[in-house]
């Protein structure tokens, strides 16, 4: 182990050592350590949970007045912003993320911050229609203890996105941050308790998914989870949930259509396409992994393409220049490695990539070239299975009707991409695509205030958006009578 000092983590307000096994950070474009820190122990588990619930009914974060609460909210979007810059370097190093990705990512969590508090202020439950002597109005109240175990490839904005609409809702947030980056959940729980935010009310607790998550899940005083993981954990967390009745929303996997019609305009499909797969080393949920082209522009577009992929810039992520950082591990690297060999084998062609980049720049760190195979069918298991990595599938289509069979042939339906100057088209497209997200004309383009989420195996329920704060809330009703005299059946 290298000397860099022990990491606390944070259990219901404590920083201190974890109780389980230590284990190392990796800069995943050097294979060098940058944080030690020991994972949490289930004790932990159990204390930090007892402990939010403990703050969550005595410390009065739940019953703060709407725009107080906000206002706290309010100052970690600025304390967020005031150490952008430290932050985007931290999370750099944590998962190789090029900077200019990172500083994006952040200013997300603070904008997802920022939006939540105002979301909060401005909540209005209802009055609705009464149907007898009494006055009836529909409420919302925290529910308590909620979860938010979140992947490695986006953090701080994964947990800004279920940290910021949970906290406003007045609950304590338990966050397991993925085992390999659990750096940018430690920093948001300094900034939550610089911010104001009461002692227990926020923990992160990093470590092995299949014991600390699922420690966490199985916890009776937790009353939600939020995930945004693969589609396995998910239908695991999905289980223990419906044996403790409790909700849960579930961000997971994808492999998503992009779709370029014959009349697209062909440099915003190029520029798109390439964007939609390749940025962020394609370890994206929403990467536009299945590329579908009309067999008129087919072979120019993808000559186009693939030239446009081979020259990204792939190297280090603390480069302004830098397109493609490394992958996350070097286990990871080798599955994606196992995925283009599984194409060439059922009969794909590699039009770019499927190498290692080569040279002393990449020798230590677990890079991979942006990689286009063709000649495969959309029922190769190459195109049906998530390879989260930089990888397209390009096909040909004949029609619109076989278009969309293949689109939506597929377990996944998180996201698609429809290029083409024909409104008409792409409206229809559009609509027809089952996806919980379109994008037409562009691609991978995020706001907060656009709900989020996946459709069959890609996911249950949205987050962001206004709406996105009564997931982490109860709904109750309320009936307040107007009688002037006792009820008529009792006489
Ligand atoms: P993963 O499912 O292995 O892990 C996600 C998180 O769940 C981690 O914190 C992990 O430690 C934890 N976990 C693992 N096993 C668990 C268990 N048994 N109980 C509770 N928690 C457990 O996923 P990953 O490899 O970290 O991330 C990649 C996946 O995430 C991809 O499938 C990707 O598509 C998906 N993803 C989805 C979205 C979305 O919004 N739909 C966004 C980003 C990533």
């Amino acid at each position: 182990m290298s000397n860099l000092e022990l990491l606390p983590i944070n259990v219901a307000g404590e920083w201190r050592l974890g109780g389980g096994d230590e284990y190392q950070s990796l800069y995943p474009a050097t294979a060098e350590p940058i944080a030690r820190l020991n994972a949490a122990s289930p004790s932990d588990v159990d204390e930090a949970i007892v402990g939010a619930d403990r703050a969550f009914r005595t410390s009065g974060w739940a019953r703060m007045l709407p725009h107080a609460r906000a206002a706290v909210l309010h100052r970690v979007a600025a304390l967020i912003r005031e150490r952008s810059e430290d932050l985007a370097q931290k999370q750099r190093l944590d998962n190789g993320k090029p900077i200019n990705e990172t500083r994006a990512l952040v200013a997300s969590a603070a904008g997802t911050f920022q939006f939540f508090a105002a979301a909060l202020e401005t909540l209005e439950d209802s009055i609705t229609p009464s149907r007898g002597a009494y006055v009836t109005m529909s409420v919302h109240e925290p529910m308590g203890v909620v979860a938010a175990i979140t992947p490695w490839n986006s953090p701080i904005a994964s947990e800004a996105q279920k940290m910021a609409p949970a906290l406003a809702a007045g609950n304590a947030v338990v966050v397991k941050p993925a085992e390999v980056t659990p750096l940018m959940a430690l920093e948001l729980a300094k900034i939550c308790e610089e911010a104001g935010v009461p002692k227990g009310i926020v923990s992160v607790l990093p470590g092995k998914g299949s014991v600390i998550g699922d420690a966490i899940t199985r916890h009776p005083l937790v009353k939600r989870v939020s995930f945004t993981g693969g589609t396995t954990t998910g239908k695991h967390i999905a289980h223990i949930a419906a044996d403790k009745m409790m909700p849960v929303s579930l961000e997971l996997g994808g492999k998503s259509p992009t779709m370029v019609l014959e009349d697209a305009d062909l440099d915003h499909a190029v520029a798109g396409v390439l964007y939609g797969i390749f940025s962020s080393s394609g370890e994206s949920c929403i990467a536009g992994s299945r590329l579908f082209v009309a067999r008129s522009i087919y072979d120019a577009f993808v000559t186009r393409l693939a030239q446009a992929a081979h020259a990204l810039r792939i190297g280090d992520p603390a480069s302004e220049r830098t397109q493609m950082g490394p992958l996350i591990t070097a286990k990871h690297r080798e599955s994606i490695e196992r995925y283009v060999d599984l194409g060439v084998s059922e009969g794909g062609r590699i039009r770019t990539g499927g190498v290692r980049p080569s040279g002393a720049d990449y020798d230590r760190g677990f890079f991979y070239t942006p990689t286009i195979l063709e000649g495969l069918g959309n029922n190769a298991r190459i195109t049906q299975e998530e390879i989260f990595g930089p990888v397209l599938v390009a096909m040909p289509f004949d029609t619109e009707d076989d278009l969309i069979a293949q689109a939506n042939d597929s377990v996944y339906a998180l996201a698609a991409g429809v290029w083409s100057r024909d409104f008409k088209r792409a409206w229809k497209l559009g609509r027809a695509v089952q996806a919980g997200t379109v994008w037409i004309n562009t691609y991978k383009q995020f706001s907060v205030s656009t709900p989020f989420g996946g459709w069959r195996d890609s996911g249950l329920g949205r987050e962001k958006g206004r709406e996105g704060i009564f997931q982490y809330m109860e709904q109750k009703s309320m009936y307040w009578g107007t009688n002037e005299e006792p009820l008529p059946w009792a006489r």
